[in-house]
Protein backbone atom coordinates (compact mmCIF):
# COMPACT_ATOMS: atom_id res chain seq x y z
CA UNK A 1 0.00 0.00 0.00
CA UNK A 2 1.38 3.10 -0.63
CA UNK A 3 -1.43 5.73 0.58
CA UNK A 4 0.50 8.83 -1.58
CA UNK A 5 0.29 7.65 -4.78
CA UNK A 6 -2.69 4.99 -4.45
CA UNK A 7 -6.26 7.59 -3.31
CA UNK A 8 -8.82 4.78 -2.99
CA UNK A 9 -11.27 6.30 -5.00
CA UNK A 10 -13.67 3.44 -4.60
CA UNK A 11 -13.99 3.87 -0.86
CA UNK A 12 -14.07 7.46 -1.44
CA UNK A 13 -16.53 7.58 -3.93
CA UNK A 14 -18.52 5.22 -1.56
CA UNK A 15 -17.85 6.87 1.41
CA UNK A 16 -19.52 10.53 -0.47
CA UNK A 17 -22.70 9.49 -1.25
CA UNK A 18 -23.23 7.15 1.85
CA UNK A 19 -22.21 10.42 4.12
CA UNK A 20 -24.57 12.93 2.53
CA UNK A 21 -28.06 11.76 4.31
CA UNK A 22 -28.04 12.37 8.05
CA UNK A 23 -30.62 9.79 8.99
CA UNK A 24 -31.54 7.63 12.07
CA UNK A 25 -30.20 4.33 11.82
CA UNK A 26 -30.89 0.84 13.59
CA UNK A 27 -27.95 -1.35 13.87
CA UNK A 28 -29.57 -4.74 14.72
CA UNK A 29 -28.47 -8.03 14.77
CA UNK A 30 -24.85 -7.28 16.07
CA UNK A 31 -23.32 -10.56 17.10
CA UNK A 32 -20.84 -9.12 19.96
CA UNK A 33 -21.35 -5.17 20.98
CA UNK A 34 -17.88 -4.14 22.86
CA UNK A 35 -19.44 -0.99 24.42
CA UNK A 36 -15.71 -0.15 26.63
CA UNK A 37 -18.41 1.47 28.93
CA UNK A 38 -17.31 1.69 32.60
CA UNK A 39 -14.74 3.53 34.07
CA UNK A 40 -12.47 6.27 32.42
CA UNK A 41 -9.60 5.84 32.21
CA UNK A 42 -9.18 1.67 32.03
CA UNK A 43 -6.21 0.36 34.36
CA UNK A 44 -5.58 -3.14 36.20
CA UNK A 45 -8.30 -5.25 36.01
CA UNK A 46 -10.60 -2.76 34.29
CA UNK A 47 -8.25 -2.77 31.12
CA UNK A 48 -9.78 -6.72 29.92
CA UNK A 49 -13.59 -5.53 30.29
CA UNK A 50 -15.11 -5.26 26.98
CA UNK A 51 -18.40 -4.19 28.21
CA UNK A 52 -19.77 -7.06 26.22
CA UNK A 53 -23.54 -7.10 24.89
CA UNK A 54 -24.40 -10.16 22.76
CA UNK A 55 -27.04 -10.17 20.08
CA UNK A 56 -27.14 -6.55 20.28
CA UNK A 57 -28.49 -3.77 18.45
CA UNK A 58 -27.57 0.59 18.44
CA UNK A 59 -30.22 3.13 17.54
CA UNK A 60 -28.39 6.56 16.45
CA UNK A 61 -30.01 9.65 16.13
CA UNK A 62 -28.41 12.92 15.00
CA UNK A 63 -25.23 11.40 14.99
CA UNK A 64 -25.39 10.27 18.84
CA UNK A 65 -26.00 6.80 19.77
CA UNK A 66 -30.07 7.02 21.45
CA UNK A 67 -30.29 3.25 22.75
CA UNK A 68 -28.16 0.37 22.91
CA UNK A 69 -28.19 -2.59 24.46
CA UNK A 70 -30.42 -6.27 23.91
CA UNK A 71 -31.79 -6.61 20.39
CA UNK A 72 -34.93 -7.74 21.02
CA UNK A 73 -35.78 -4.29 23.80
CA UNK A 74 -34.04 -1.56 21.09
CA UNK A 75 -36.05 -3.05 18.25
CA UNK A 76 -39.41 -2.46 20.19
CA UNK A 77 -38.97 1.01 20.29
CA UNK A 78 -40.70 3.80 18.62
CA UNK A 79 -38.38 5.66 17.14
CA UNK A 80 -36.25 2.70 16.12
CA UNK A 81 -39.48 1.85 13.82
CA UNK A 82 -38.31 4.60 11.93
CA UNK A 83 -35.02 4.71 12.07
CA UNK A 84 -33.09 3.23 8.52
CA UNK A 85 -32.27 -0.71 9.52
CA UNK A 86 -28.95 -2.47 9.26
CA UNK A 87 -28.79 -5.73 9.65
CA UNK A 88 -25.12 -6.38 10.89
CA UNK A 89 -25.26 -10.29 10.08
CA UNK A 90 -24.24 -11.35 13.62
CA UNK A 91 -20.85 -9.14 13.29
CA UNK A 92 -18.73 -7.68 15.62
CA UNK A 93 -19.09 -3.64 17.00
CA UNK A 94 -17.00 -1.86 18.34
CA UNK A 95 -16.27 2.45 19.23
CA UNK A 96 -14.83 3.58 16.12
CA UNK A 97 -11.00 3.46 17.03
CA UNK A 98 -8.98 6.34 18.30
CA UNK A 99 -5.59 6.82 16.79
CA UNK A 100 -3.86 9.08 18.92
CA UNK A 101 -0.79 9.22 17.93
CA UNK A 102 -0.05 9.75 13.38
CA UNK A 103 2.73 11.40 11.58
CA UNK A 104 -0.70 12.20 8.69
CA UNK A 105 0.91 15.03 6.52
CA UNK A 106 3.72 14.34 4.76
CA UNK A 107 5.60 14.82 1.38
CA UNK A 108 6.42 11.33 0.00
CA UNK A 109 7.54 7.85 1.25
CA UNK A 110 10.68 7.02 2.39
CA UNK A 111 11.22 3.46 1.08
CA UNK A 112 14.42 3.80 -0.60
CA UNK A 113 15.57 3.81 3.45
CA UNK A 114 13.86 0.73 3.51
CA UNK A 115 16.28 -1.43 2.44
CA UNK A 116 19.09 0.34 3.39
CA UNK A 117 17.84 -0.80 7.18
CA UNK A 118 16.92 -3.91 5.89
CA UNK A 119 20.84 -4.20 4.99
CA UNK A 120 21.71 -3.28 8.52
CA UNK A 121 22.06 0.70 8.59
CA UNK A 122 20.73 1.94 11.92
CA UNK A 123 17.93 4.49 12.05
CA UNK A 124 20.53 7.14 13.24
CA UNK A 125 22.90 6.11 10.69
CA UNK A 126 20.19 6.50 8.15
CA UNK A 127 19.63 10.30 9.59
CA UNK A 128 23.29 11.72 9.32
CA UNK A 129 23.54 10.23 5.84
CA UNK A 130 20.64 12.70 5.48
CA UNK A 131 18.00 10.89 5.22
CA UNK A 132 15.27 9.99 8.23
CA UNK A 133 13.35 12.86 9.24
CA UNK A 134 15.86 15.82 7.86
CA UNK A 135 14.62 14.04 4.04
CA UNK A 136 11.20 14.23 4.65
CA UNK A 137 11.49 17.94 5.62
CA UNK A 138 13.31 18.64 2.11
CA UNK A 139 9.99 17.27 0.34
CA UNK A 140 7.75 18.97 2.62
CA UNK A 141 9.11 22.14 2.80
CA UNK A 142 9.17 21.91 -1.43
CA UNK A 143 5.45 20.97 -1.51
CA UNK A 144 2.36 23.43 -1.63
CA UNK A 145 -0.46 23.44 0.69
CA UNK A 146 -2.91 21.73 -1.94
CA UNK A 147 -0.97 19.11 -2.70
CA UNK A 148 -0.07 18.16 0.43
CA UNK A 149 -4.17 18.29 1.62
CA UNK A 150 -4.53 15.93 -1.47
CA UNK A 151 -2.50 13.12 0.16
CA UNK A 152 -3.64 13.32 3.76
CA UNK A 153 -6.63 13.02 2.27
CA UNK A 154 -6.16 9.97 0.60
CA UNK A 155 -4.34 8.71 3.94
CA UNK A 156 -7.56 9.40 5.97
CA UNK A 157 -9.95 7.62 3.45
CA UNK A 158 -7.43 4.22 4.20
CA UNK A 159 -8.15 4.93 8.13
CA UNK A 160 -11.53 5.25 7.67
CA UNK A 161 -11.50 1.66 5.80
CA UNK A 162 -9.48 0.19 8.75
CA UNK A 163 -11.83 1.70 11.05
CA UNK A 164 -10.52 4.69 12.81
CA UNK A 165 -12.54 7.70 13.56
CA UNK A 166 -10.55 9.52 15.03
CA UNK A 167 -7.03 10.82 14.26
CA UNK A 168 -4.66 12.68 16.21
CA UNK A 169 -2.03 14.24 13.74
CA UNK A 170 1.28 15.97 14.48
CA UNK A 171 3.31 18.55 12.43
CA UNK A 172 6.90 18.03 12.72
CA UNK A 173 8.36 17.89 8.90
CA UNK A 174 8.64 21.55 8.68
CA UNK A 175 10.58 22.75 11.36
CA UNK A 176 10.36 26.40 10.11
CA UNK A 177 7.91 28.33 11.05
CA UNK A 178 6.30 28.91 7.74
CA UNK A 179 6.02 25.20 7.24
CA UNK A 180 5.19 23.89 10.59
CA UNK A 181 2.14 26.50 10.30
CA UNK A 182 1.59 25.25 7.02
CA UNK A 183 1.10 21.43 8.19
CA UNK A 184 -1.18 22.56 10.95
CA UNK A 185 -3.26 25.01 8.04
CA UNK A 186 -3.41 21.77 6.04
CA UNK A 187 -4.94 19.55 9.37
CA UNK A 188 -7.58 22.43 10.04
CA UNK A 189 -8.53 22.48 6.35
CA UNK A 190 -8.83 18.82 6.18
CA UNK A 191 -10.73 18.89 9.69
CA UNK A 192 -13.31 21.10 8.51
CA UNK A 193 -13.71 19.43 5.00
CA UNK A 194 -13.79 15.64 5.80
CA UNK A 195 -15.32 13.71 8.51
CA UNK A 196 -13.08 12.06 10.50
CA UNK A 197 -12.01 14.03 13.70
CA UNK A 198 -8.36 15.22 13.39
CA UNK A 199 -6.79 16.59 16.65
CA UNK A 200 -3.54 18.39 16.10
CA UNK A 201 -0.42 18.61 18.37
CA UNK A 202 2.61 20.89 17.10
CA UNK A 203 5.77 18.94 17.12
CA UNK A 204 8.22 21.89 15.63
CA UNK A 205 11.05 19.92 17.95
CA UNK A 206 10.64 16.61 16.10
CA UNK A 207 14.92 17.13 15.36
CA UNK A 208 16.72 20.12 15.00
CA UNK A 209 16.65 21.00 11.59
CA UNK A 210 20.00 21.78 9.61
CA UNK A 211 20.16 25.31 9.28
CA UNK A 212 20.33 25.13 12.92
CA UNK A 213 23.11 22.64 13.45
CA UNK A 214 25.23 23.38 15.82
CA UNK A 215 22.73 25.96 17.18
CA UNK A 216 20.47 23.70 19.18
CA UNK A 217 19.78 26.62 21.58
CA UNK A 218 18.78 29.14 19.31
CA UNK A 219 16.15 26.43 17.44
CA UNK A 220 14.82 26.15 21.24
CA UNK A 221 14.21 29.46 21.43
CA UNK A 222 12.94 29.92 17.76
CA UNK A 223 10.63 26.92 19.38
CA UNK A 224 9.58 28.96 22.55
CA UNK A 225 9.83 32.69 21.66
CA UNK A 226 7.86 32.32 17.94
CA UNK A 227 6.57 29.08 16.64
CA UNK A 228 4.60 27.82 19.70
CA UNK A 229 2.61 31.27 20.38
CA UNK A 230 2.00 31.55 16.50
CA UNK A 231 0.71 28.16 16.55
CA UNK A 232 -1.23 28.54 19.65
CA UNK A 233 -2.63 32.16 18.23
CA UNK A 234 -5.00 30.75 15.96
CA UNK A 235 -6.00 27.63 17.77
CA UNK A 236 -3.55 25.64 15.10
CA UNK A 237 -3.09 23.08 17.37
CA UNK A 238 -4.47 21.88 20.76
CA UNK A 239 -1.43 19.77 22.27
CA UNK A 240 2.58 20.27 21.91
CA UNK A 241 4.92 17.45 21.93
CA UNK A 242 8.85 16.97 21.65
CA UNK A 243 11.06 14.20 20.32
CA UNK A 244 12.76 13.52 23.83
CA UNK A 245 15.46 11.40 22.98
CA UNK A 246 19.10 10.50 21.56
CA UNK A 247 19.72 12.28 18.65
CA UNK A 248 16.49 14.81 19.04
CA UNK A 249 16.29 17.16 22.37
CA UNK A 250 17.47 16.83 25.84
CA UNK A 251 15.09 16.61 28.79
CA UNK A 252 16.12 19.91 30.02
CA UNK A 253 15.39 21.20 26.50
CA UNK A 254 12.07 19.29 26.57
CA UNK A 255 10.42 20.78 30.16
CA UNK A 256 11.86 24.31 28.86
CA UNK A 257 9.53 23.39 25.34
CA UNK A 258 6.35 21.95 27.15
CA UNK A 259 6.39 24.45 30.24
CA UNK A 260 6.56 27.26 27.06
CA UNK A 261 3.53 25.09 25.64
CA UNK A 262 1.32 24.92 28.00
CA UNK A 263 1.80 28.70 29.02
CA UNK A 264 0.00 29.24 25.37
CA UNK A 265 -2.44 26.61 26.49
CA UNK A 266 -1.19 23.51 24.32
CA UNK A 267 -0.98 20.74 26.62
CA UNK A 268 1.97 18.12 27.19
CA UNK A 269 2.61 15.04 25.27
CA UNK A 270 6.36 13.98 24.62
CA UNK A 271 7.96 10.99 22.72
CA UNK A 272 9.88 9.32 25.46
CA UNK A 273 12.56 6.39 25.70
CA UNK A 274 12.18 5.11 22.23
CA UNK A 275 16.05 4.89 20.98
CA UNK A 276 18.08 5.71 24.36
CA UNK A 277 16.63 5.88 27.86
CA UNK A 278 16.90 9.75 28.78
CA UNK A 279 14.91 10.05 31.70
CA UNK A 280 11.67 11.65 29.70
CA UNK A 281 8.86 9.50 30.89
CA UNK A 282 10.04 11.16 34.20
CA UNK A 283 9.58 14.47 32.98
CA UNK A 284 5.88 12.80 31.04
CA UNK A 285 4.94 12.45 34.76
CA UNK A 286 6.49 15.84 36.75
CA UNK A 287 4.37 17.88 33.46
CA UNK A 288 1.86 15.62 33.99
CA UNK A 289 1.66 15.34 29.97
CA UNK A 290 -1.38 13.61 28.47
CA UNK A 291 0.66 11.19 27.04
CA UNK A 292 4.22 9.49 27.50
CA UNK A 293 4.79 7.56 23.43
CA UNK A 294 7.16 4.74 22.55
CA UNK A 295 8.31 3.75 26.06
CA UNK A 296 10.69 0.95 24.82
CA UNK A 297 13.31 2.00 26.58
CA UNK A 298 11.58 2.26 30.07
CA UNK A 299 13.56 1.22 33.09
CA UNK A 300 11.33 -0.82 36.08
CA UNK A 301 10.98 2.41 38.20
CA UNK A 302 9.97 4.63 35.01
CA UNK A 303 7.11 1.80 34.96
CA UNK A 304 6.31 2.07 38.77
CA UNK A 305 6.33 6.12 38.15
CA UNK A 306 4.31 5.77 35.19
CA UNK A 307 1.72 3.57 36.78
CA UNK A 308 1.12 6.03 39.50
CA UNK A 309 0.23 8.73 37.34
CA UNK A 310 -2.26 9.87 34.78
CA UNK A 311 0.09 9.64 32.23
CA UNK A 312 -1.55 7.50 29.42
CA UNK A 313 1.23 5.19 27.97
CA UNK A 314 1.01 5.10 24.86
CA UNK A 315 2.32 1.54 22.94
CA UNK A 316 3.44 2.19 19.39
CA UNK A 317 4.28 -1.81 18.40
CA UNK A 318 4.71 -0.72 14.74
CA UNK A 319 7.60 1.56 14.84
CA UNK A 320 9.56 -1.40 16.74
CA UNK A 321 8.17 -3.88 14.04
CA UNK A 322 9.46 -1.77 11.36
CA UNK A 323 12.42 -0.61 13.29
CA UNK A 324 13.35 -4.66 13.88
CA UNK A 325 13.84 -3.59 18.08
CA UNK A 326 12.34 -4.88 20.92
CA UNK A 327 8.31 -4.31 21.52
CA UNK A 328 7.87 -1.80 24.44
CA UNK A 329 7.10 -4.02 27.79
CA UNK A 330 3.65 -3.21 27.42
CA UNK A 331 2.21 -6.34 29.51
CA UNK A 332 4.48 -5.06 32.23
CA UNK A 333 3.01 -1.80 32.44
CA UNK A 334 -0.48 -2.94 32.26
CA UNK A 335 0.38 -5.39 35.07
CA UNK A 336 1.95 -2.40 37.28
CA UNK A 337 -1.03 -0.49 36.81
CA UNK A 338 -0.51 2.09 33.85
CA UNK A 339 -2.94 3.68 31.78
CA UNK A 340 -2.40 2.71 28.54
CA UNK A 341 -2.96 3.40 24.88
CA UNK A 342 -2.27 2.03 21.54
CA UNK A 343 -1.66 3.83 18.08
CA UNK A 344 -0.15 3.32 14.72
CA UNK A 345 2.53 6.20 14.95
CA UNK A 346 1.66 6.67 11.17
CA UNK A 347 4.48 7.71 9.58
CA UNK A 348 6.83 7.55 6.30
CA UNK A 349 10.36 6.96 8.06
CA UNK A 350 9.61 4.02 11.06
CA UNK A 351 5.92 2.89 11.11
CA UNK A 352 3.61 3.08 7.72
CA UNK A 353 0.60 1.77 8.49
CA UNK A 354 -2.60 3.27 9.18
CA UNK A 355 -4.25 -0.19 10.48
CA UNK A 356 -4.58 -0.01 14.13
CA UNK A 357 -6.35 -3.72 14.10
CA UNK A 358 -2.59 -4.29 12.98
CA UNK A 359 -1.27 -2.55 15.93
CA UNK A 360 -3.57 -4.50 18.02
CA UNK A 361 -2.36 -8.04 16.42
CA UNK A 362 1.28 -6.25 17.36
CA UNK A 363 0.41 -5.51 20.53
CA UNK A 364 -1.11 -9.07 21.69
CA UNK A 365 1.65 -11.12 19.79
CA UNK A 366 4.74 -8.84 20.77
CA UNK A 367 3.92 -7.45 23.96
CA UNK A 368 1.31 -9.98 25.11
CA UNK A 369 -1.79 -8.20 25.49
CA UNK A 370 -5.11 -9.57 25.63
CA UNK A 371 -7.31 -8.73 22.78
CA UNK A 372 -9.74 -6.59 25.18
CA UNK A 373 -7.00 -4.86 26.68
CA UNK A 374 -5.73 -3.85 23.21
CA UNK A 375 -9.29 -3.07 22.51
CA UNK A 376 -9.35 -0.77 25.32
CA UNK A 377 -6.13 1.02 24.48
CA UNK A 378 -7.01 1.96 20.85
CA UNK A 379 -10.53 3.69 21.80
CA UNK A 380 -11.47 4.47 25.40
CA UNK A 381 -7.53 5.02 26.65
CA UNK A 382 -6.62 6.79 23.09
CA UNK A 383 -9.50 8.92 23.94
CA UNK A 384 -8.89 9.95 27.43
CA UNK A 385 -5.49 10.93 26.21
CA UNK A 386 -6.72 12.99 23.69
CA UNK A 387 -9.71 14.54 26.45
CA UNK A 388 -12.40 13.20 24.31
CA UNK A 389 -13.59 11.08 26.87
CA UNK A 390 -16.56 12.31 27.87
CA UNK A 391 -17.65 12.10 23.76
CA UNK A 392 -15.87 9.29 21.78
CA UNK A 393 -14.19 5.81 22.67
CA UNK A 394 -16.76 4.14 24.55
CA UNK A 395 -20.54 3.25 22.84
CA UNK A 396 -23.14 4.72 25.60
CA UNK A 397 -26.15 6.66 24.86
CA UNK A 398 -25.72 10.60 24.59
CA UNK A 399 -22.14 9.63 22.98
CA UNK A 400 -20.85 10.33 19.39
CA UNK A 401 -22.10 7.42 17.20
CA UNK A 402 -18.63 6.89 16.18
CA UNK A 403 -18.63 2.82 15.56
CA UNK A 404 -16.54 0.46 13.44
CA UNK A 405 -17.68 -3.00 12.57
CA UNK A 406 -15.83 -6.09 11.65
CA UNK A 407 -16.36 -8.99 9.68
CA UNK A 408 -16.13 -11.03 11.99
CA UNK A 409 -18.15 -13.19 15.23
CA UNK A 410 -15.62 -12.92 17.88
CA UNK A 411 -14.07 -9.68 18.78
CA UNK A 412 -11.19 -11.62 19.62
CA UNK A 413 -10.65 -12.80 16.03
CA UNK A 414 -9.66 -8.93 15.51
CA UNK A 415 -6.03 -8.83 16.44
CA UNK A 416 -6.06 -13.04 15.96
CA UNK A 417 -6.24 -12.54 12.10
CA UNK A 418 -3.31 -10.41 11.23
CA UNK A 419 -2.58 -8.20 8.71
CA UNK A 420 -6.19 -9.67 7.00
CA UNK A 421 -8.56 -6.59 6.33
CA UNK A 422 -11.45 -7.34 8.31
CA UNK A 423 -13.25 -3.52 8.92
CA UNK A 424 -16.34 -3.75 7.46
CA UNK A 425 -18.40 -1.20 8.21
CA UNK A 426 -17.06 3.06 10.07
CA UNK A 427 -19.77 5.03 10.66
CA UNK A 428 -18.55 8.35 12.15
CA UNK A 429 -21.28 10.81 14.00
CA UNK A 430 -24.13 8.47 12.45
CA UNK A 431 -22.38 8.66 8.99
CA UNK A 432 -21.34 5.95 7.11
CA UNK A 433 -17.83 6.20 5.88
CA UNK A 434 -16.98 3.14 4.63
CA UNK A 435 -18.92 -0.04 4.01
CA UNK A 436 -17.97 -3.18 2.52
CA UNK A 437 -19.62 -6.02 1.09
CA UNK A 438 -20.34 -9.09 3.19
CA UNK A 439 -17.20 -11.63 2.93
CA UNK A 440 -16.95 -14.51 5.13
CA UNK A 441 -13.29 -15.36 5.99
ZN1 LIG B 1 5.82 9.86 16.53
Amino acid sequence: MLPETVSCPTLRVRAEKRSSVAENLLLTNIGQLVTMRGLVPRRGRSLADPGLVRDAAVLVEDGRVAAVGARRKIERMREALRARKMDLGGRVMLPGLVDSHTHLVFAASRVEEYEMRIAGASYEEIARAGGGIRASVRKLRAMPEPALERLALGRLAQFAAHGTTTVEAKSGYGLDLASELKILRVQRSLARKQPLEIISTFLGAHVVPPEYANRQREYVELLTRRMIPAAARDALAEFCDVFCDRGAFSVEEARRILTAGRACGLYPRLHAEQLARTGAARLAVELRAASADHLDQVTRGDIELLAKSSVVCTLLPGASLHLGVPFAPGRALVDAGAIIALATDFNPGTSPTLSLPMAMSLACDGMRLRPAEAIAAATVNAAYSLRRHDRIGTIEVGKQADLAAFDVADYREIPYYFGVHLAWLTIKRGKILYAREPKQI
